[in-house]
């Protein structure tokens, strides 16, 4: 159970409601990071009496200087700012909640130093595969999975062997484009993308689970975190998200866990592990459903589900290619130059055409992410594309 912590991201989604919980659960905060709102960063950090903040984006620092000015926090700024605040030693815990590769680095400082890891960030997983695993392994600290269906995986496997573990059952609730084929999504605006029908989450995870790109993401995840086999897990489709994955036996019986899609459930679990406590949260009413929906995953309209799939198979560096692939065609279509298809095109281009190579050192991951970039920079972002 996490006494002390440090928010890597505390001004995203997941990072607000991380603080929400340690506020409901007296989890002190050392420390607490954002890419440039430095607003809310300072006042996170003055409101949990953090003794550091950093910034990533370098021309913010100055502003968080300012705005820290006789406060006594310790202004912070860069990579180097946030591996700092990762290895603290008045932490014993650390949540990642930045978006994309920019979390590697930090994950990689905070394990170093022995800290244990509450994981939103699931391109670290991703990108850094079994190197990340690996060194989490060797070092013997818990990692702790926040995002929701790893978390109700890791809650189902409780208190049962792991070795009579079946498959897995991963939950996806098709994105706001659930039912729709290729020629319907042609001329997808960034509007329609980013109104997910469940969930309320930052820009890039809404544009992935609009191209299921996330769950591909998330099968990734799970062979790492849970060292399965690609083939042991089944993306099942279920609209209301109320089942947040499941986990079939040797004797085939299933165990699931439910809740209303929030993610202070997932994120409480993660931070005070092994105990359970009331979350600032709605109830479930299942009466109040009524019916819950579930289908296969429409591989065919969906490139990015097929592009993670052939990507954690032949495993290596591909994982990071694919996913720095999609970061960049992601910010592309976010700053409307790319269309929404698109991103599933570069994507598979990158999936099909880059080789894995051995993950030997974390450069190797680097390349792969800035290999994969540069690629779809030049063969998919034409430079006069501007969407009205
Ligand atoms: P968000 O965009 O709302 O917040 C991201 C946070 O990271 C912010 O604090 C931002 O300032 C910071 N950040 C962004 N780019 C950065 C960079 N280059 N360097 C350093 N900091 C940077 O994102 P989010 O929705 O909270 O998602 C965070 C992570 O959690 C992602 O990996 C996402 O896939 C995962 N996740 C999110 C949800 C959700 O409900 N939001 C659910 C499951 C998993
Ligand atoms: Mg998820």
């Amino acid at each position: 159970m996490a006494k002390s912590m440090v928010v890597l991201g505390s001004t995203g989604s997941i990072g607000t409601q991380a603080l929400e919980v340690a506020n409901k659960h007296k989890i002190a905060v050392r420390a607490v990071s954002a890419r440039k709102n430095t607003a809310l960063l300072a006042a996170q950090a003055r409101e949990f009496g953090c003794a550091s903040a950093c910034v990533s984006e370098e021309s913010s620092f100055s502003e968080l200087k300012t705005l820290l000015f006789g406060s006594g926090i310790t202004p912070l700024c860069g990579e180097d700012g946030l591996c700092e605040i990762a290895a603290r030693e008045d932490c014993d815990t650390v949540l990642n909640a930045i978006v994309g590769m920019a979390g590697l680095k930090p994950t990689l400082a905070a394990v170093a130093a022995g800290k244990d890891l509450a994981l939103a960030n699931k391109e670290t997983l991703v990108a850094g595969g079994e190197l990340v695993m690996n060194v989490i392994r060797e070092k013997g600290v818990a990692l702790y999975p926040v995002d929701s269906e790893h978390s109700a995986i890791f809650q189902c496997l409780q208190g049962n062997d792991r070795k009579e573990l079946n498959r897995v059952f991963l939950t996806a609730s098709g994105g706001p484009f659930r039912g729709k084929k290729k020629e319907d999504l042609a001329h997808v605006t960034r509007e329609q993308a980013l109104n997910h029908p469940n969930w309320s989450m930052g820009a890039k995870i809404t544009i992935d689970s609009a191209t299921l790109m996330n769950k591909g993401l998330e099968l990734v995840e799970a062979v790492r975190l849970f060292d399965l086999a690609p083939e042991q897990i089944e993306i099942v489709v279920h609209r209301e998200s109320v089942i947040h994955s499941a986990v079939e036996y040797k004797d085939f019986s299933v165990i699931a866990q439910l809740g209303v899609p929030d993610m202070k459930i997932p994120i409480q679990y993660a931070l005070l592990y092994p105990h359970r406590c009331e979350c600032p949260t709605k109830q479930l009413s299942l009466a109040d459903y009524g019916t819950l929906h579930f289908e296969r995953p429409d591989f065919e309209t969906f490139d990015c589900l097929r592009a993670c799939i052939l990507a954690v198979k032949a495993g290596g560096s591909l994982p990071a290619a694919v996913n720095g692939a999609n970061e960049e065609a992601v910010a592309a279509f976010l700053a409307g130059r790319m269309d929404f298809l698109t991103i599933g095109k570069a994507v598979m281009a990158v999936a099909e055409q880059f080789s894995p190579q051995p993950l030997t050192s974390p450069d190797v991951i680097y390349a792969a992410d800035a290999a994969a970039r540069a690629f779809v920079r030049e063969s998919f972002i034409p430079k006069s594309f501007i969407r009205e």
